[in-house]
């Protein structure tokens, strides 16, 4: 029995350290231990050692720009300041122009992927939702990876354009979509669905579109939102589930455990998840998702310093750039609430910790650049161990 993991992971952890060792699923019950041990650093110590064996040191991160096309939603989420309300956001839709100023706008950068989310509107028409996939789909001359709607914008498009969600999704895929982003759930567990965003979709009704994903080939990402009401127990069943439908879909590319911001929600009350909740999450979702190839560590949400420290609890990816990103931020005028990284800045983040910065498409294939270094020739800076 290696020592020195013992001394790090405590004799307490050590069956579960056995079954990471030897590549073994790990139980709900081994899921719940730990989120509950105080031990955080024995987690994180097992958690690299997946991250590890399936990518080394790299971290991947993309160019990419979110567009939120509109805030204007009838689904009243507790947890939510993005959409319009009376003394919050002021209510706007874009339209087409606007929408190809903003694609313009990051013309100088090589941008491989455009991420769209947004309220749900019913004032849209289905066919702008066709009409806006086109537009970003045929932005670039190179292409560009479009990457759009939840699960509850999927059913809402559905139910506009009166088709099935297969319908739907058929036509989107025809108009250019490549991937659906995670979110729309926020969590697998009915309470809180009732607590929190009853007037959202359910948990079987998400679950309905992935399947629906898989089947026409189309790739989605997964998320978890924690730091709100939800106890360990829903946390880790949240991903248990996920993992089973992966085993059946095997569709999901990353799981991105999402850090809640309750400042302009009607959660404001609840104090802001710690660096200890943000790392432990990222640990656990990859210990628990041994049938996940990345596990995402979004800088946007949980911040820089965070993100550096996540890379070694579990995450490989960095997410990316980031241009316009306007979810978790009450505050400006539409417009103002630009939040990027530039791509040396990204580097910089990633190599600062010892990790080796890889830009990635969509799919996790690797871009070389001509005015990047490759990996390979680069000097790394001195490990500095978290
Ligand atoms: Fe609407 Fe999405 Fe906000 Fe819920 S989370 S209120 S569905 S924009």
């Amino acid at each position: 029995m290696p020592v020195a993991a013992e001394k790090i992971v405590g004799q307490d952890l050590m069956d579960i350290f056995q079954k990471v060792d030897n590549g073994e699923r790990l139980t709900f019950e081994d899921g719940i231990r730990l989120y509950q041990t105080p031990n955080l650093t024995g987690v994180g110590f097992m958690a690299n050692i997946v991250r590890e064996r399936r990518h080394g040191a790299k971290t991947y991160f993309v160019r990419n720009q979110h567009i939120n096309y509109t805030n204007i939603c009838n689904k009243f989420c507790k947890f939510c300041s993005f959409y319009a309300k009376k003394g919050g956001p002021a209510p706007y839709e874009m339209d087409m122009a606007e929408v190809k100023r903003r694609l313009d706008w990051h013309k100088d950068i090589p941008i491989t992927e455009v991420h769209m989310v947004g309220g749900i509107n019913p004032r849209l028409k289905y066919n702008y939702y066709l009409d806006l996939v086109r537009l970003v789909a045929t932005s670039r001359p190179e292409g560009v990876h479009v990457k759009a709607f939840t699960a509850v914008e999927i059913v809402q498009i559905a139910q506009i354009g009166k088709v099935s969600i297969e319908q739907a999704l058929k036509d989107l895929m025809e108009a250019g979509l490549d991937s659906l982003p995670g979110g729309g759930i926020e969590i697998l567990s009915d309470r809180v669905h009732r607590e929190l965003f009853g007037k959202k979709l359910n948990g079987e009704e998400w679950k309905e579109v992935s399947r629906v994903a898989a089947k026409l080939g189309l790739p989605q990402y997964a998320t978890m939102l924690y730091g709100h009401i939800e106890t360990d127990e829903e946390r880790v069943d949240h991903l248990v589930q996920i993992r089973e439908l992966q085993d059946e879909t095997k569709h999901f590319l990353t799981m991105t455990p999402l850090s809640f911001h309750p400042e302009a929600t009607e959660l404001e009350h609840i104090a802001q998840p710690t660096a200890d909740t943000d790392l432990r999450n990222i640990a656990v979702s990859r210990l628990m998702l041994d049938n996940f190839d990345h596990i995402k560590s979004f800088w946007i949400m949980n911040t820089v310093p965070v993100t550096q420290m996540a890379l070694w609890y579990g995450a490989d990816d960095a997410d990316g750039l980031v241009h316009e990103y306007e979810i978790t931020y009450k505050d400006g005028e539409f417009g103002n609430k630009t939040q990027a990284l530039t791509h040396d800045n990204m580097v910089r983040m990633i190599e600062e910790v010892g990790r080796v910065a890889v830009e990635r498409d969509s799919f996790y294939n690797e871009i070389v650049r001509d005015d990047v270094a490759p990996v390979q020739s680069r000097t790394l800076l001195p490990l500095t161990v978290v």
